[in-house]
């Protein structure tokens, strides 16, 4: 079995992390069965947030009794410290537990450091003394507060999208991470669903040693394609290269990630599914994004008021009102009979 150290920190867990975002859409008993699978399975890392509706709550079911032989991490979007604390204090309750081995600034616009003003990062150290928090993590999708944030040598892990389809920019977090004895968390590994061949996926990111994958499951059958490699890791064979090399063609570059950081808009159009509809039709079953209730979604698009908020907010630079247009131009052309 292949295990990964998070950077100085001396946790050593399963190479497959367990990503708890997905199992918000399951019911509770459905959820504690497959964490509970994971576990016996060999899984011992599990990744959640605040943010995450009831994902805490599922897991602390779950994981309730086998505690001490699991590393929890979750996250808080929060940007005061007073919300910290309510945060910290609702994560520790809903998971059942009175310490988090990684606690995580979510996804923040700056990168929180002592003295800077906000209380984050001072609070983040008072709750460590206080034996709350094991190790202080953040998770961005922004190149510049990940670049300094492992600069500044403050925190312990760093969680960043990392695939088969980043560029070398994301390349060079990976490699400065450990350089800088810091783990690296790695969401997204399947692009947000783009990537739909996990063993290309899994053979990529067993290339470095100190990556640790979070895999986001909500079905048993999904969960056992990452046990089994747990098991039989795939090699990155010639056939694999071939996959990645094809899907990085067609793939990098703008492409909507369906992160969902642009959002809410203003009128209620879905950005993170409509932005990237021409790429799940093509790479998704078809039929899933042809039913009434996408159509409707997609014919939101006509309601947008090219207010530009989402294209300020999107971490990857992207013309979010074009990607929209030009996406449900394709997907009316499909509608139409266009061949795919
Ligand atoms: S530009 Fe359009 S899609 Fe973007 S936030 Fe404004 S209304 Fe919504
Ligand atoms: S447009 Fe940008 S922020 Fe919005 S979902 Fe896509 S990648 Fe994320």
């Amino acid at each position: 079995m292949t295990e990964v150290s998070l950077g100085k920190t001396g946790i050593t867990v399963n190479k497959n992390g367990f990503g708890a975002l997905p199992i918000q859409r399951i019911p509770q008993d459905d959820a504690v069965k497959l964490v509970r699978r994971a576990f016996e399975r060999g899984i011992n890392f599990f990744d959640t947030a605040r943010s995450y509706t009831d994902s805490e709550a599922k897991l602390g079911v779950a994981l309730k009794g086998i505690r001490e032989q699991v590393f929890i991490a979750t996250k808080t979007p929060s940007v005061t410290a007073a919300g910290f604390w309510n945060d910290l204090e609702t994560s520790l309750r809903l998971l059942q537990t009175d310490y988090i081995d990684i606690y995580q600034f979510h996804n923040p616009a700056f990168c929180p450091k002592p003295g800077d003003g906000s209380g984050l990062y001072e609070a983040m150290q008072q709750a460590r003394e206080q034996g709350k928090i094991r190790f202080i993590g953040i998770t961005n999708h922004r190149l510049a507060v990940a670049g300094e944030a492992i600069e500044s040598d403050l925190y312990a892990t760093l969680q960043f999208p990392f695939s088969y389809l980043t560029t070398e920019k994301e390349l060079e977090l990976v490699r400065a991470c450990a350089a800088h004895g810091m783990g690296f968390i790695a969401m997204k590994a399947l692009a947000g669903g783009l990537i739909n061949n996990s063993a290309a996926a899994y053979a990529y990111l067993a290339q470095f040693d100190h990556v640790l994958p979070i895999w986001g499951v909500q079905r048993e059958n999904e969960l056992d394609e990452f046990l089994n490699y747990i098991d039989c890791p795939p090699l990155l064979t010639a056939e694999l290269q071939t996959v990645i090399n094809k899907d990085r063609q067609e793939l990098i570059g703008s492409f909507c990630r369906g992160c969902g950081y642009c959002m809410p808009c203003p009128v209620g159009i879905e950005i993170n599914s409509c932005a990237r509809m021409s790429l799940m039709i093509r790479r998704a079953p078809q039929a899933a994004q042809l039913t009434d209730k996408a159509q409707a979604m997609m014919k939101k698009i006509e309601d947008c008021l090219h207010c530009g908020k989402c294209e300020a907010k999107c971490p990857y630079g992207l013309d979010t009102p074009r990607l929209l247009e030009e996406n449900y131009q394709d997907y009316r052309e499909i509608l139409a009979g266009k061949m795919i």
